[in-house]
Parts: C-alpha cells; sequence; structure tokens
C-alpha cells in the first residue's frame, strides 16, 4: 500500500457514532464563491432540516464564521470556488483548519486539460491534510468542469450527520456468531489486500443475513485491522417511517437503507459487499459495461430499489458498479465461508479483468520505461496481476 494511502486511514474521529449527533451539535458552513449551483442553498437547508443539522451560508471567507466558540460538535466546511490557481489557498486552508473539524472543497476547472494540470497539487494537498479535506472530484463534464449538484448537497450530509435515516436502538448488547465474526474478518482483510477503498478506509460496508437479522458495520468504521465492536445488527426497516431498529454499540452503516431494501427485494440473498475500488473499478473505462445504478443520492431508497432490479435480472454474476460512487458484490449462499469465497472469488476476476485492460491499453500506447511509471502510478494494484505486471516489464525484450 502507498504510504499515501496509509496515512489516509488514520482517522481520529470527532464522534465515533455509537449516538445518533443532534441538530445543535453539528454545524456545516456553506461558502459558495462560484455561480454555477442556482438552488444549491436552497435544497442544502431543506436537507439540514431533513438531516437534522445545522446550516449557515457565507458570501466570502472573510464574514465572520459563526461557532467558532459554539459547543458544536462537528464543523464542517464546504467550500466551493471556481478558481483553483489561488495564490491564497495554503493561507486560506491554516485559517479554515482552525474553524473546522473537516473540509469539503469543490473546484471547478475550465477545461479537462486545467483539471489534469491540478491533480499534483491536489494529491500534495491530500497527504498534507489527510481525511480532514475532501476534495470533490469534477464529474460534471460540461465546461468549466465541476463536482455536480447532488454530490455537494450529499456531502453535507455524509461529513457529518451521515444517516438519512431515524436510528433505533433496541439493544447495546449482541452476540455475534462465530460464523460472522469470520466473515468479516476475512472481509477486513480482503479490503486492506486489495485497496477496495477511495478517500478513506471507512468507505463501503460488508453485511451478512442471518436468520432475519442483518450484520453490518457502522457507519464511520475502519475496514482494516476492523474492530468487532463496529458490527451491528439490523432488525427490521421501515420505508415509510424510515426507521432502522438495531442492536449494538454503533449506528449501523449510512448504506444501511439500501442495504436493507436489497435484502428485502431479493430475499435469498445473503451477502452484500460495498467496496470503493476508484480507478481499478469504479471509474475504469473499460468496466463501465458493469455498471447498474446511475449516480444517485447515497442512503436512500431509490438507490437500493433500483440495485436490486438489476441485480434480479442478471443471470452470469452477481456483482455491479454504482457509477460514480462503488461496487456491490453479493451472493446467495447461506455458509459464510462459501459465501466469502464467491465474493471473493468475483472480485478477484473484475480486479483481473482491469488490469488486463490497463495492460492492453498500456501496451498499445507506451515504453516498458512508461509502463514501470504507470504500474505505480496507476490503479493497478491487484496483488496479483501487480505482480505478474512487474515480472514482465522486468523480463528483457
Ligand atoms: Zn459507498
Amino acid at each position: 500500500m502507498s504510504k499515501n494511502k496509509k496515512e489516509r486511514n488514520n482517522m481520529s474521529l470527532t464522534h465515533d457514532y455509537s449516538s445518533t449527533l443532534r441538530k445543535e451539535e453539528v454545524l456545516v458552513v456553506l461558502l459558495d464563491k462560484s455561480h454555477f449551483y442556482q438552488t444549491l442553498k436552497e435544497d442544502m437547508t431543506l436537507f439540514s432540516e431533513k438531516y437534522r443539522f445545522t446550516l449557515h451560508t457565507l458570501c466570502s471567507e472573510d464574514d465572520h464564521i459563526e461557532g467558532k466558540k459554539s459547543d458544536f460538535k462537528i464543523k464542517h466546511l464546504i467550500y466551493i470556488s471556481d478558481k483553483m490557481d489561488d495564490y491564497h489557498l495554503e493561507e486560506k486552508f491554516s485559517k479554515f483548519c482552525s474553524h473546522f473539524n473537516s473540509m469539503t472543497i469543490c473546484f471547478s476547472y475550465s477545461s479537462f486539460l486545467s483539471f489534469e494540470k491540478s491533480r499534483d497539487k491536489i494529491e500534495e494537498y491530500k497527504v498534507k491534510y489527510g481525511n480532514t479535506v475532501n476534495f470533490l472530484r469534477p464529474d460534471d463534464t460540461s465546461e468549466p468542469i465541476k463536482p455536480n449538484h447532488v454530490k455537494i448537497l450529499d456531502n453535507s450530509v455524509c461529513d457529518t450527520v451521515r444517516i438519512k435515516y431515524i436510528a433505533k436502538n433496541i439493544s447495546k448488547n449482541l452476540n455475534i456468531p462465530d460464523g460472522i465474526i469470520d466473515f468479516f474478518k476475512k472481509c477486513s482483510l480482503l479490503y486492506e489486500e486489495e485497496n477496495l477503498f477511495h478517500r478513506a478506509s471507512s468507505d463501503g460496508f460488508f453485511a451478512f443475513k442471518f436468520n432475519s437479522d442483518i450484520y453490518i458495520t457502522s457507519t464511520k468504521t475502519n475496514k482494516i485491522n476492523l474492530n468487532l465492536d463496529r458490527i451491528s445488527a439490523i432488525h427490521s426497516y421501515d420505508p415509510k417511517l424510515n426507521i432502522i431498529e438495531y442492536s449494538g454499540l454503533y449506528i449501523p452503516s449510512s448504506d444501511s437503507v439500501e442495504a436493507c431494501t436489497i435484502f428485502e427485494k431479493l430475499p435469498e440473498l445473503t451477502t452484500i459487499i460495498h467496496t470503493h475500488a476508484s480507478e481499478k473499478i469504479t471509474r475504469n473505462n473499460s468496466l463501465k459495461k458493469y455498471i447498474i445504478a446511475p449516480p444517485l443520492p447515497y442512503g436512500e431508497r431509490k438507490l437500493g430499489l433500483i440495485i436490486s432490479e438489476n441485480l434480479r435480472n442478471m443471470t452470469d454474476h452477481k456483482w455491479g458498479i454504482l457509477e460514480d460512487h462503488g461496487e456491490i458484490f453479493t451472493s446467495n449462499l447461506k455458509s459464510t465461508t462459501e459465501a466469502f469465497d464467491e465474493v471473493k472469488q468475483n472480485i478477484i476476476n473484475i480486479l483481473s479483468e482491469s488490469a488486463k485492460n490497463e495492460l492492453d491499453r498500456i501496451f498499445n500506447l507506451d515504453s516498458k520505461e512508461n509502463i514501470k511509471k504507470l504500474i505505480n502510478k496507476s490503479g493497478l494494484e491487484c496483488s496479483k496481476h501487480k505482480r505478474d505486471l512487474e515480472l514482465h516489464v522486468n523480463s528483457p525484450l
């Protein structure tokens, strides 16, 4: 694993999500200096009421920033600017860091080329600020290219209160069967070994259904060296009231609504593994044929309904890509060992396909020297294939 990625694993949580945050504990400050998002302020106000956080909007960084001396437990900034070539950016980041626990930064770029040119600088910032700063990838490709409205809106929730459902704890005590503990441990190892995350090792979730309970990782859980206390069991989900009843010490995954919907619509399923293998799978152009859901807000029933509908129609494989988001791998097998093996095989197969496609593309384009650089730079990190490729490029012509 690269040094940068390791550093991104060091998660210091301002809240451990053992309880739901109250509106007066969470501050989101929206500072939009662009003129691209006409209804963002209104939509985020609605989100703040629906998902229970306090929202302040600013017009300039010189405005008085509320909450500096207040009791907010989480203070998150969403900073939107139409230019990245701002000489005072470092200065601004330092000022922001003294006010906020975390930040979402949204830049727009005049063209794809200018975005490409900025990538190294962004990577530098990611290393410097770690998990504190989230740079939203520009995915709205009409120029100027910029992060889309829905994604910015979702960020006001996913970096703060996290869940869009109402969590109702039935018991803090939870006895997890040994086979299921084993399953989660193996998922954690695979997740680490194949780097199945993008922004942080809290991305995604592991879930196994046993006797009508869904065992699932809790929200904002580090999936590497998984702490078994962070497995919860969902007993029920009421779509009308949007309530999830669960047992365990921590609130279930913020994707629990999709997970419950998929398990409900496909009752034969036992297993769902959700990953964010960005360059290798999610955003790999050669794998677009596997997309089963368009970009949609996370944590909502609609996404679960679309995923289950498409999984139902599949005959040859049981997994798919959620566009610009991540992957879902599933199994119907009742044995935790067999279900894990099936999911693992599908993950390895698709990583191999991705690596092979990437190799074909590179061989058509470049010299061996460039291939070596690209192996290290690209998302081509499927452990087996990376070794194969390194052997290949190190061999004499
Ligand atoms: Zn996800």
